[in-house]
């Protein structure tokens, strides 16, 4: 491409400098394109950045939740757990940003108010606080779950005492002792914050709207022959576990429940319960589609969590009722243990609704002095990183207000209407039911070979054609629909915010996908258009 490319009018303009961007700008590295990253923060790692609360740590081990793009690498580093904490996952990020020298493409502090396509150069004006670029190209590396849910809730504007949310903690330590603290939500990030604070607190007021199911996550020192084992075979270990639905070890679709011997399933169950995580329906292929083999798994968790909870009240508070794994599974370290210490209080927001939030307390069965408020109420996830800025396409169209009725990409690499946009792991895609490690490796190494691609077929413009984009997100539903999880209100069909479409958004079946993209690619791009428009 354009050899005189300055860093104002590059060929790619990456948003967002997390494993996705980071990936990305690598492997565009040695191509020929100028490629700019533009980061909101003054670090990178997005996800990893952004969510500092005690007690953050992947769910997935990190020998799977890695990159796997440079051998030397996967060989070179060494996690010191299994499932490793915020800091060490950081630590990781910028060690592969120093690596490969990616440093200095990276622009920090600079954050995206607008993307607009201009029909006229086929070239897309980007707008950031500081500057404007004209690009060919303009990936979204924004994440599936970057943007907030801050939660309508009266007087929480008037609050006076200290407000936290796990999403933005601070990166100075946050002294909570003896302090009384409320904490609203009860999803993965409170999950891993209630029981590293309560340690400390004077009292710890849970405000729970939905319970969640979570699985302990046996987390330690990563084990060396574990290490050493996989290590030795890393490539073929990768291989495995992306034959999975999920797309992570142990998740392998093999027996039913609804065939098996109960008291077979129970000791599997016991099993994964103690070995597996998030992985704990390992070997049964039913518990996401057959609502009674659900219910057993079910059932198993409940009867853990009345085992663990002494008082039998807050155990049955604790206890969710709908389908196992419709919400995201949460993996945790101690949560319901949390809930026999005496300084640690459940409020059920069904029975006891918040009324209001006070200058320093809040208002529900009765009123809570509280010095400090920490939000951990999710995200507007999968689409909010792109529906919270002006990303306007074709004829004006805002990418907001296409998605009004919920969101529809092509494979969740591409938007019609919006030419030359890639997004990576957009709605529509395994993603967020994935490891989004490999996912995110998958679609880097895919927009990179359409763009290779392109240029050696002398394409100028790509876009998602409306049909292949209708027919993709049919087929969305059309699996979800076979599913526990379209039954079950989550962040992945937009229940958790009241305004958004409620739209099931992630693919289910990495393999089904990955096969679908081996078959788009082999048909040059099948279902994208080049050089033209929809309309
Ligand atoms: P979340 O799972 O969406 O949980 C948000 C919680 O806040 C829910 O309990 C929700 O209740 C509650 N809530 C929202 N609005 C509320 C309101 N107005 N009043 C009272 N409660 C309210 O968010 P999250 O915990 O941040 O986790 C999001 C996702 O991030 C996870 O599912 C996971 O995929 C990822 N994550 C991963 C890790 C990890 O890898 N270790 C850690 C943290 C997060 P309802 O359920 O009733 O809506």
């Amino acid at each position: 491409m354009n050899q005189s490319k300055t860093s104002l009018n590059p060929d790619v303009v990456i948003v967002g400098a997390g494993v996705a961007g980071i990936y990305m700008l690598h492997k565009l590295k040695n191509t020929g394109l100028t490629t700019v990253v533009l980061e909101k923060s003054d670090e990178l790692g997005g996800t990893w950045n952004w969510n500092r609360y005690p007690g953050a740590r992947c769910d997935i081990p990190s020998l799977e939740y890695s990159y796997q793009f440079d051998e030397e690498l996967q060989q070179d580093w060494n996690w010191s757990e299994k499932y490793s904490a915020q800091p060490e996952i950081l630590e990781y990020l910028n060690h592969v940003a120093d690596r490969f020298d990616l440093r200095k493409d990276i622009s920090f502090e600079e954050e995206v108010l607008e993307a607009k396509f201009n029909e006229e150069l086929s070239l897309w004006d980007i707008k950031t606080n500081k500057e404007v670029y004209q690009s060919k190209f303009c990936i979204f590396a924004t994440g599936c779950l970057s943007v907030p849910n801050k939660p309508d809730i009266e007087g929480l504007e008037e609050f006076e005492g200290q407000l936290l949310s796990t999403s933005y903690w601070p990166r100075e330590k946050v002294d909570l002792a003896d302090k009384n603290v409320a904490i609203i939500g009860t999803g993965s990030s409170s999950i891993q914050t209630i029981p590293e604070i309560a340690k400390e607190v004077k009292n710890l007021y849970v405000f729970q709207r939905t319970p969640n199911y979570s699985i302990p996550s046996n987390n330690g020192p990563m084990d060396k022959g574990v290490e050493a084992d996989i290590k030795s075979r890393y490539a073929e270990f990768r291989k495995e576990n992306w034959k999975n639905g999920f797309g992570i070890a142990g998740i392998s679709d093999e027996a039913l429940i609804a065939e098996s011997d109960i008291d077979e399933v129970n000791n599997q169950l016991e099993d994964n319960w103690k070995n597996n995580g998030l992985g704990f329906f390992g070997g049964y292929a039913d518990v996401p589609i057959d609502a009674n083999s659900n219910e057993v798994a079910a059932a198993f968790v409940r009867n853990k969590i009345k085992e663990i909870v002494k008082d039998p009240k807050t155990a049955d508070k604790l206890s969710p009722k709908y389908h196992i794994g419709g919400k995201r599974l949460c993996v945790d370290t101690g949560y319901f243990e949390t809930f026999n210490r005496e300084n640690v209080h459940l409020i059920d927001l069904h029975s006891s609704p918040i009324n209001r939030i006070g200058k320093s307390n809040i208002e529900a069965d009765q009123e809570y002095d509280i010095d400090t408020l920490i939000l951990a109420t999710g995200f507007d996830a999968m689409t909010g990183a792109l529906t919270s800025l002006d990303i306007v396409g074709r004829n004006g169209i805002i990418l907001r207000d296409q998605w009004k009725q919920g969101a529809k990409s092509y494979l969740g690499l591409g938007v019609s209407n919006f030419p030359n946009l890639f997004t990576i792991t957009g709605p529509g895609s395994p993603s967020v039911l994935s490891n989004m490690m490999p996912s995110i490796e998958q679609h880097v190494n895919w927009i990179a070979d359409c763009i290779g691609w392109m240029i050696d077929n002398n394409k100028n413009v790509i876009e998602s054609s409306l049909s292949a984009e209708e027919e993709w997100m049919d087929l969305v539903n059309e699996i979800a629909g076979m599913t526990i999880f379209k039954s079950t209100e989550s962040w992945y069909n937009g229940s958790n915010i009241d305004s958004k479409a409620k739209a099931f958004l992630p693919f289910i079946g990495v393999p089904v996908y990955t096969e679908k993209l081996e078959e788009v690619t082999s048909n040059n791009y099948q279902g994208f258009i080049f050089d033209t428009s929809n309309n």
